[in-house]
């Protein structure tokens, strides 16, 4: 799995199902095969990034889910 927005594979898991781009400082979270993206504002606060992205570049191949 690699970050959608930058490509990088700097990753970080944070969560179940959740991980963070320390390139982007983006965080990602997986439901039923598809990542939202979501920007961490400086209140601490999420803005979603989804709109940004294609249906096709945030669903994640189910052969590679588990890497
Ligand atoms: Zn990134």
């Amino acid at each position: 799995m690699h970050c959608p927005n930058c490509n990088g594979k700097n990753l970080g898991k944070i969560g179940v199902q959740v991980y963070y781009c320390w390139n982007c400082y983006i965080e990602m979270s997986i439901e039923n095969g598809k990542m939202n993206l979501h920007q961490i504002e400086a209140d601490g606060s999420l803005s979603s990034l989804n709109d940004l992205f294609t249906e096709e570049e945030l669903t994640i191949p189910e052969d590679r889910m588990l890497l």
